[in-house]
């Protein structure tokens, strides 16, 4: 990847991670009031946001992927510094930008990402 394509990402990461952390804790308040919705939201789906250009949905599904969206972001921008962000982490392909725009914290490519639903689903 690009050193500049890196930058944009890299940003776009960081702005993410920002806005994450900021949702969680919000999201974290609300759920104090309903301690019953802990168990329904403990499996969570694979795929927070590919239908959000910013990777933020704002329904239950995405509240529930918070803290692994968080860890994703934290490994994606490990990788940028790394320089392997951008290299899906299982085949070592790269991942296309169109991708990258949608989920700016994915580790796979789509194929990959594919395998690995059906594999734990
Ligand atoms: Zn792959």
């Amino acid at each position: 990847m690009r050193e500049d394509q890196l930058a944009h990402y890299r940003e776009k990461l960081v702005k993410l991670q920002s806005r994450v952390m900021a949702k969680a804790r919000e999201a974290e308040e609300r759920m104090a009031d309903q301690p019953a919705m802990r168990d329904e939201i403990s499996h969570v789906p694979t795929h927070p946001a590919d239908r959000d250009t910013e990777g933020l949905a704002s329904d239950m599904e995405v509240e529930a992927n918070y803290e692994q969206t968080l860890e994703a972001i934290e490994a994606a921008l490990a990788r940028t510094d790394e320089g392997t962000y951008g290299r899906c982490a299982d085949c070592g392909a790269g991942i296309s930008t169109s991708r990258l725009d949608v989920l700016p914290f994915t580790l796979r490519c789509v194929a990959c990402e594919e395998k690995q639903e059906q594999g734990s689903g």
